[in-house]
């Protein structure tokens, strides 16, 4: 028999139970219902021999050295020399994101980005980082007017496809994602470690969950084999009582039968196409439409993996649209927003009678966790529990 259950073989599920298992000795039964484990990291090669992630580019990046260590004990990396780079469309223009200072100075004239420099520098200092909603609120009309450009240019229409919805209308932590950078860094993020796994996600995940004390359960539903017991607070595991600790990394409203109503998601439709040239994006790995099309991106797989020994190049469409449930759609993003923590924490309230369940994961905690971060709660959560 088992001493815990993860639900979920995402990077959440994987990493608490490789903890469990080995620090902890613990029997740990993982149940995923995807066919495959890695959630939504995982990569495979496509019919072209190309390796492709199949929910949409992932790139790991983080500051914490814990982390980045925990995680190469699975995998060796491909760092990225110059980082994570990305630029938007800009009618046809490619301008970096962030916008940061080399964005400056190919959007405005050589004397006028030279003052807008300097007041940006005097405002805010060098290396600062500042989000659109803060720079819109600035009294300088100059630094307004930059305010105003990259805002339309860069993410208003953007945000209308992701969430449909302005960017006044969703969670200021959501652009503060993408600050404007007083810095001459054409980066996507600051952070220290940013690449992928060297053979890829997928690999990684399975050396995670390759240990005597884990047994993985694929294209299984917990739901067909946990009953949870609202009346006593009991998990039931195949027709008993289970004692063990339940770690839970899926939608939460699920486990209640949508008792109180859907949370909310986005979720995105991906269009993957293989073209038979070398090149399509001129070496750019991701490549933002922030003022035209459907799509909010297209990335190039071949530039974000490394990728030399394949012939012709794979490229992916996202198409946000509004989560509903239906068979087969995938919840990807909470919609942050007052009204639906409040649900949110309804949901919660029902978990936490349960002495043995806990909630983790981008899902079941319903926020915005980047793979780094989702790795550190979860080792968080596997020392509590040792
Ligand atoms: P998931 O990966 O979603 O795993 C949860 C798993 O639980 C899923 O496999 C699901 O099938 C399973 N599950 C749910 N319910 C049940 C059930 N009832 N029974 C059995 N199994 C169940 N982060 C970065 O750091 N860098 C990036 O570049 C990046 N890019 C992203 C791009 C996109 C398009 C998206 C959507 C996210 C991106 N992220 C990125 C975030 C990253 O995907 C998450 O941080 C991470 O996947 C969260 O892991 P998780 O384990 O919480 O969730
Ligand atoms: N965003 C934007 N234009 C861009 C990039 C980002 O409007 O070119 C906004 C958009 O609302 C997006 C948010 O900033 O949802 C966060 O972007 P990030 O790249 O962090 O999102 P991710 O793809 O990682 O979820």
């Amino acid at each position: 028999m088992y001493d815990s259950i993860v639900i979920g073989a995402g990077i959440a599920g994987s990493t608490a139970a490789r903890q469990l298992a080995e620090k902890g000795n613990r029997k740990v039964l993982v149940i995923e219902k995807r066919d495959h484990i890695g959630g939504n990291c995982y990569d495979r090669l496509d019919e072209y021999g190309i390796l492709v992630h199949e929910y949409g580019p992932h790139i790991f990046h983080t500051d914490m050295e814990d982390v980045f260590s925990y995680l190469s004990r699975f995998t060796e990396w491909n760092l990225y020399e110059n980082g994570h780079q990305v630029v938007a469309d800009v009618n046809g223009k490619l301008i970096p994101v962030p916008f940061n200072l080399n964005t400056l100075h190919m959007v405005y004239d050589k004397d006028l980005a030279d003052t807008l420099e300097k007041k940006l520098l005097d405002c805010y200092g060098k290396g600062s980082r500042v989000a659109i909603m803060e720079l819109r609120k600035n009294p300088d009309l100059q630094i307004q007017a930059i305010a105003q450009y990259v805002y339309e240019n860069v993410f208003l229409k953007y945000t209308m496809k992701q969430w449909g919805q302005t960017p006044e209308e969703i969670s200021p932590e959501v652009t503060g994602r993408v600050p404007v950078l007083v810095s001459y860094d054409n980066r996507y993020f600051q952070d220290k470690y940013q690449g992928v796994p060297l053979y890829g996600f997928t690999a990684m995940f399975e050396r995670m969950l390759d240990h005597e004390n884990i047994t993985v359960l694929t294209g299984t539903d917990a739901a067909g084999l946990l009953e949870f017991k609202d009346t006593n607070a009991e998990i039931w595991f195949k027709g008993r009582k289970f004692e063990g600790s339940v770690i839970y990394t899926g939608e939460l409203d699920q486990l209640y039968g949508l008792k109180y109503g859907r949370l909310p998601y986005r979720s995105l439709r991906f269009d993957f196409e293989h073209l038979d040239q070398e090149d399509f994006q001129n070496g750019h790995s991701v490549v933002n439409y922030t003022v035209s099309e459907d799509f909010t991106r297209i990335t190039e797989f071949q530039y974000l993996t490394g990728q030399k020994d394949a012939s012709g190049t794979t490229i992916v469409r996202e198409y946000p649209f509004a989560y509903s449930g239906a068979e087969g759609e995938i919840p990807y993003y909470a919609i942050m927003n007052p009204e639906n923590e409040t649900l949110y924490q309804k949901y919660k309230k029902l978990a936490e009678h349960y002495p043995n369940l806990h909630l983790l994961g981008r899902l079941a905690e319903y926020r915005y966790y980047n793979i780094d971060a989702m790795t550190k709660k979860a080792l968080e959560l596997a020392e509590t529990l040792l």
